[in-house]
């Protein structure tokens, strides 16, 4: 991830930092800290997990970061997922049933905010069931793969 997104993140408070001492990793004598930036889930299952697209790797302005708040991340991540809908990769996080964009059933993009910071998708009637399938997710634990590359400009 560039740097400039990682601040970006800092800047909106939602940059999680692990501490790892001596004392609980005998193995290294010093103290370790790792940062993680929010992810984003394309399904509960651990490979489905990715790391945040950055938008200007999509095309938007170099200076565009500087001037986003966290609705216009929402937006840009929701055109991203749009696009992971599209193509058939993404499921919701509850009931794990592959979401696509003309379905009777609605779905939303969440923003979790509790715990880890993690954006997923989930149908409307399955949101209240939410809370329980994130629970005992650390985020640290969870290792995410590169997001995929959608063109985003055609939209
Ligand atoms: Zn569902």
């Amino acid at each position: 991830m560039r740097n400039e997104l990682l601040s970006w993140f800092a800047r909106e408070g939602l940059l999680l930092t692990n501490v790892v001492s001596p004392m609980e990793d005998p193995e290294h004598d010093e103290i370790k800290i790792s940062v993680r930036a929010p992810l984003l889930a394309l399904s509960r299952s651990s490979t489905d997990f990715r790391e945040c697209p950055d938008p200007v790797l999509f095309g938007y302005p170099e200076s565009s970061l500087e001037m986003m708040n966290l609705d216009d991340m929402n937006e840009f991540v929701l055109s991203w997922f749009e696009q992971a809908v599209e193509a058939g990769m993404a499921r919701c996080f509850v009931c794990n049933q592959v979401l696509n964009m003309g379905e009777e059933k609605p779905w939303d993009a969440v923003f979790v905010s509790h715990d880890m910071y993690c954006w997923l998708l989930v149908h409307f009637d399955c949101k209240r069931y939410l809370n329980r399938d994130l629970k005992g997710r650390h985020p640290f634990e969870v290792s995410a793969q590169p997001p995929e590359f959608f063109d985003l400009r055609l939209i």
